[in-house]
């Protein structure tokens, strides 16, 4: 941890560079870089706008005098991530006349990453998007990865497209000013790549944990680029989520269905993944796949992280089951769940029997 500066790049058919650190959002050279053509559309929400929106503007006509920038702001929070509020976007494209090589910047949270990405895949079928995620939820996911989306009444994510970022500029100190509890949220997936693939990271989040909760901009820098070069190695071998992938989404069979349950009204989505990882240690246990020290080490760093590690309660059981069959990533061949040999060796387990995971 020198200077809080890292890059991470992202194989595929169009590479492309994911930059961390702090003030990177005054940097107009960087953003600058980023653009192709002579217009752009910044797209946000009401909370992320009025703290960052005019100084990207400002830094990035700075940099490149004669851009045509347009702006483009949401309601915060998943209730925005709707068809309309694509349609809305999609005609502020259209009274911008953007052409074939102009930008979309998706400056906010995982909400905003994932709407104005699934604009900029649409609009003339597919322009560039820059993803300027400022939660770390995004910075470590959300934003890299190509997944764009929004939500039906029937379900999450259910209209989308694949559509990799030109690039990723993720700005540390603008984590200064999300609440405790989102950057906590964050924590917990990055701590999953730990518990999926990297017990070394592990050990580091053991060791770097206090830096990270009082915002360190280079723990953060750190954490964010191995968080980062998890997912895209992950993402280059499975672009499509054929296979591999799928370990991406550990604790996440038993974080979807507290969600589910509590209706989006109680855990947030790193809390439920939190205690989903923390059953899914559980369940390795009962198995027999996994020793009972790695559950409790993971549980450990998680509660020094303020993340939950044990079901809320009230939470029915037979319930959360069900939800659990129904889950999209179930399969016909039986209840399907990311479990790990230990710490840092996740894989995917088909057939699981309801008692086992019952039991936890
Ligand atoms: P979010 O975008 O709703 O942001 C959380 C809240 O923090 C919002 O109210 C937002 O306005 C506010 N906020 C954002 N940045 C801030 C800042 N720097 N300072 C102050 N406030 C700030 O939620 P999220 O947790 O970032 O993302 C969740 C979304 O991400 C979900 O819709 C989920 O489906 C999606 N997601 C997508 C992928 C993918 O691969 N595409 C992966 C994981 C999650
Ligand atoms: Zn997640």
């Amino acid at each position: 941890m020198t200077t809080p500066h890292r890059e991470v790049t992202v194989a595929g058919d169009r590479p492309y560079r994911i930059r961390i650190g702090p003030g990177l959002l005054d940097d107009g050279d960087t953003l600058a870089e980023t653009v192709r053509g002579g217009e752009a559309m910044l797209v946000s929400d009401r909370n992320v706008a009025p703290l960052y929106a005019d100084r990207v503007a400002d830094a990035l006509r700075a940099a490149r005098p004669g851009l045509r920038l347009h702006r483009h702001v949401l309601p915060a929070g998943e209730a925005a991530k709707t068809l309309a509020h694509f349609a809305d976007v999609t005609h502020a494209l259209a009274e911008a006349r953007l052409r074939r090589d102009a930008s979309v910047f998706a400056l906010g949270g995982g909400v905003i990453g994932d709407l104005a990405g699934f604009a900029a895949a649409c609009w003339m079928r597919g322009i560039d998007c820059v993803q300027l995620p400022t939660t770390l939820l995004a910075m470590v996911d959300s934003a890299v990865g190509g997944k764009t989306a929004v939500d039906l009444p029937q379900g999450k994510n259910l209209v989308g497209a694949f559509h990799p970022p030109c690039a990723v500029i993720a700005d540390t100190a603008a984590l200064r000013s999300l609440p405790a509890r989102e950057l906590r949220a964050g924590l917990a997936e990055v701590v999953k790549y730990g518990a999926l693939g990297d017990a070394d990271f592990l050990g580091w989040l053991d060791d770097h944990a206090d830096a990270l909760l009082t915002m360190d901009d280079a723990a953060l820098a750190d954490a964010i680029a191995r968080s980062c070069a998890h997912k895209a190695a992950i993402v280059a071998r499975d672009p499509f989520e054929h296979g591999e992938r799928a370990l991406l989404n550990f604790g996440h069979t038993f974080g979807h269905a507290i969600e589910t349950e509590q209706g989006y009204d109680g855990l947030n989505h790193g809390e439920a993944v939190a205690v989903g990882m923390v059953l899914a240690a559980r369940l390795s246990e009962v198995l027999g796949l996994a020793p009972a020290a790695d559950t409790a080490r993971l549980q450990a760093l998680l509660q020094r992280l303020g993340l939950p590690v044990a079901l809320p309660s009230g939470l029915d059981p037979d319930r959360l089951l069900a939800h659990m069959r129904l889950d999209k990533k179930a399969q016909a061949d039986g209840l399907r769940f990311i479990v790990w040999d230990g710490v840092g060796r996740a894989r995917v387990l088909a057939g699981v029997p309801e008692a086992a995971v019952q039991d936890v």
